[in-house]
């Protein structure tokens, strides 16, 4: 199907024409417009016509006696009529064949044994051409150790079983991590991200067979594909089966990319909440921690969090505006550092239930909602901003391990925090940009098609009250939940981790001001560091291990490296060393260095 433009396009001359190519590979035709840019001419050479080659030697000839060779990115910046070519024109091709065997099937003989490089598309000269050549996406070793363990999950010798404790028959042989009956029976409501390749790769990747691997996974395209292989001019000017996207059908994800999140300390916590407490002001914060397994689930992930970063935000009672973030590389830098990285955000929604005994009004429940359509564009916004590395996919990514936690009353008017993450569909839906929050929380809204949104069908799957699937249309608004995945959190049963100043019970005597709490008169500069650190005011008994404690907090670490320029980078290394080692042995070497003493004077005179 072809559509017929619209209207006329004024002004200049748009006359289509054919160009044709020859290269060592065969020949091909291409239909454009004197107004095309070549470089669109040539991506959609590269992607839909040549055998996988690597695009950084492209090379075209120009007809006629002085056309000469020239690379794709020299001529990729003109028009098809810039560069004088006209219709039937043929051009040669030059390039050379991109290395490793993409472009055929890869074998597959087992668990772990993909080759790492898979999917991701390159670009021609800083251009916008993609091609299908694959670049390594490098997964995580936390992914990379899940991808190898087969994650079976042990069964006892049942009263079924007719032989001796030796043997092993269908009712005790370990069942799949994927397995459903499992997964009901221990109330876990997602299959981990893990068990659920694993079981795609059961079902697409026979292990036995020996035939070609097939990536398990694509991430969800919902826009229109405006390359269109069938090499009519781009919508809304044409459009067929292979450039539209298809109808969305949006159910509940089955699987989730993290299971639980785990906050090393409730010191933590509790000190993000104690800004609520004091000013009635909602906050939010970003997560700093790493991931690991978390063996309550089969092929499980967790979320550890160390610490919570606070941007700077004018906050409100009924929700909060981010400003701008300034420091973001520094607060990375330095969580690199201390082997951590931004995992998820975490944000309040609090408002005190009036009875004078603590207790918070419940607003999230089955029958409000859980998150609302904007916060969920926001938890998107922060997957979208920290993608997943998966060989799995074709494309080299799928979704994201970032998540997002609400700290709000929950049904017995206790202060409770909830973790989530948005659905991949989620992210394709917005990275098309098809949905946008609406006036109803629980509702998102699709956004309407004009000349430059081609919106799809888009329905939700649900199970009625008489246990029958029925397909409902998402337009003009869908409930959120479709859009949203579960997780469980946790603390771990003693307080861990490598900060512990948050902590109640932490040697140091009081926690040091977070950032950005000047509204609540918080404010860190050298007399706060006099007051805090023991040594400088008591330094006749100086304790190793009461100065370590004292040194293992995020925001003192980021105080003394990224908000003051007192101390070296050589000192930053003994600091980071001191707090990840934990040793005080290596505290006292910053308690003794030169810039730590200037330090100690400067506070002093403060
Ligand atoms: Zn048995
Ligand atoms: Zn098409």
């Amino acid at each position: 199907m072809r559509l017929k433009p619209e209207k006329k396009r004024t002004g200049q001359k748009s006359i289509a024409m054919i160009i044709r190519f020859r290269s060592k590979d065969g020949q091909y035709r291409l239909s454009c417009e004197g107004d095309t840019p070549f470089q669109d001419v040539l991506s959609e050479l590269v992607l839909t016509k040549l055998p996988p080659m690597d695009p950084q030697t492209l090379s075209v000839t120009m007809p006629g006696p002085d056309g000469g060779e020239r690379s794709a990115g020299e001529v990729g910046t003109q028009t098809v009529d810039g560069l004088g070519l006209k219709n039937g024109d043929m051009l040669m091709l030059k390039y050379t064949a991109s290395s490793g065997n993409e472009g055929g099937g890869q074998s597959i003989s087992g668990k772990g044994s993909v080759p790492e490089s898979v999917g991701i598309s390159k670009v021609i000269d800083g251009s916008a051409a993609s091609t299908s050549a694959r670049a390594a996406a490098k997964q995580s070793a936390l992914d990379d150790e899940l991808d190898r363990d087969p994650g079976l999950i042990p069964r006892k010798r049942g009263p079924l079983c007719k032989h001796t404790d030796k043997g092993m028959c269908e009712y005790c042989s370990p069942l799949p991590p994927w397995d459903r009956e499992y997964q009901a029976d221990h109330n876990i409501k997602h299959l981990s991200f893990h068990a659920y390749v694993d079981e795609l790769n059961a079902k697409v990747n026979k292990k036995e067979g020996g035939s070609s691997y097939i990536p398990p996974l694509k991430p969800s395209d919902f826009a229109i594909n405006r390359r269109c292989p069938a090499g009519h001019e781009p919508w809304p000017k044409g459009i067929c089966s292979k450039c539209q996207p298809s109808a969305i059908t949006l159910q509940r994800q089955e699987f989730r990319m993290v299971d639980h999140v785990e906050f090393e300390n409730s010191g933590m916590v509790n000190n993000f909440i104690n800004a609520w407490r004091l000013s009635g002001v909602q906050r939010v914060g970003l997560l700093l921690g790493r991931y690991a397994r978390y063996d309550k689930i089969p092929l499980g992930i967790k979320v550890q969090v160390e610490a919570i970063y606070e941007f700077p935000q004018v906050d409100r009672e009924d929700g909060l505006v981010l400003q701008q973030w300034d420091d973001e590389h520094q607060v990375e830098a330095l969580a690199d550092e201390l082997g951590l990285q931004p995992v998820g955000v975490i944000f309040s929604d609090l408002s005190d239930a009036g009875r004078g005994d603590g207790s918070v009004i419940c607003k999230r429940h089955l029958r409000s909602f859980f998150l609302s359509s904007l916060e969920i564009l926001f938890a998107v916004h922060w997957q979208l901003k920290y993608r997943n590395r998966c060989k799995w996919s074709e494309t080299g990514a799928f979704s994201s391990k970032f998540v997002t936690c609400v700290v709000s009353g929950n049904s017995s008017g206790k202060i409770d925090i909830n973790a989530y993450q948005a659905a991949e569909s989620a992210e394709a839906l917005v990275t098309a940009d098809l949905v946008c929050a609406s006036t109803h929380p629980d509702q998102m809204f699709i956004k309407p098609a004009t000349p430059d949104r081609y919106v799809p069908d888009i329905f939700y799957q649900k199970i009625n009250e008489y246990g029958l699937q029925v397909k409902h249309n998402a337009k003009p608004s869908f409930p959120v939940e479709f859009l949203l995945v579960s997780l469980t959190h946790g603390f771990p049963e003693k307080d861990t981790g490598l900060f512990r100043t948050t902590d109640a019970t932490a040697l140091a005597p009081s926690a040091f001001p977070v950032e950005n709490r000047e509204y609540l008169g918080d404010h860190a500069d050298l007399r706060t560091l006099q007051t805090y650190f023991s040594c400088f005011h008591t330094p006749s008994n100086t304790d190793p291990d009461t100065f370590l404690a004292e040194l293992s907090s995020f925001h003192v670490l980021f105080f003394l490296f990224c908000a003051n320029s007192v101390l070296s980078d050589a000192d930053r290394r003994v600091a980071v060393r001191a707090v990840r080692t934990q040793d005080p042995a290596v505290a006292v070497q910053l308690l003794d260095s030169d810039g730590f003493k200037t330090l100690q004077t400067l506070c002093r005179m403060a």
